[in-house]
């Protein structure tokens, strides 16, 4: 590099340093922009909005998110504490892919792992929901049916690997990983948190 360029350099480059050392904003997020990108609320946050699984008006206290501690460590997934019989609803559209209602067991044994009657949906993007812990003979959809999001799919239970009743809810994309995934609520959109209740909304408010 000839000491003519270097010199045309030098100028924008001391320009610049002197812009970043007066606006620190330019060159580094605040502390409540790099949370936000961390908790998905970061305005470009394309991903889809889902319903709450529950029924319109239905307020649920919401146990595990992602990552939490429990049994939850390496899961995106979500725990919705619910009695027994509580009506699940769809969180999206989609087409019923699998189910199983056979079950009547329950427990934290890993001879438990394969009995949790469950339903998987389907969505046009590829990605699929899994509603897991359904009670015995509480699945009211078929293989192949369309569903739509509201619409009631099947009745919560504690079946499966489970230590108390509860709708395990999981989102995996087209290619079989978790991610985390934003509803509607009372409060907005947003990515719940464990401890909170969440009162489902069928939109934005
Ligand atoms: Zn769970």
């Amino acid at each position: 590099m000839n000491s003519k360029i270097l010199q045309t350099l030098i100028k924008p480059i001391l320009i610049a340093a002197l812009l970043i050392a007066f606006f620190p904003g330019y060159s580094q997020l605040t502390d409540r922009e790099v949370m936000d990108r961390k908790m998905g609320r970061y305005k470009k946050d394309t991903s889809y909005i889902y319903t709450l699984p529950y029924k319109e008006g239905k307020r649920i206290l919401l146990i595990q998110a992602a990552n939490s501690e429990m049994s939850h460590k390496e899961e995106l997934s979500l725990d919705f504490k619910m009695n027994k019989g509580t009506p699940i609803c769809a969180a999206r559209d989609g087409v019923v892919i699998e189910t199983k209602e056979d079950s009547d067991e329950g427990g934290v044994k890993e001879e438990y792992l394969a009995k949790g009657n469950h339903i998987i949906i389907l969505h046009s993007d590829g990605s699929k929901a899994k509603y897991w812990h359904l009670k015995k003979e509480g699945v009211v959809v078929n293989v192949g049916d369309t569903v739509t999001k509201g619409q009631v799919i099947g009745y919560s239970g504690n079946t499966g690997y489970t230590a108390f009743p509860h709708l395990h809810f999981q989102v995996v994309d087209v290619t079989g990983k978790q991610i985390m995934t934003r509803f509607y609520t009372r409060k907005g959109v947003l990515y719940p948190k464990p401890g909170n209740w969440y009162k489902a909304v069928r939109e934005s408010r």
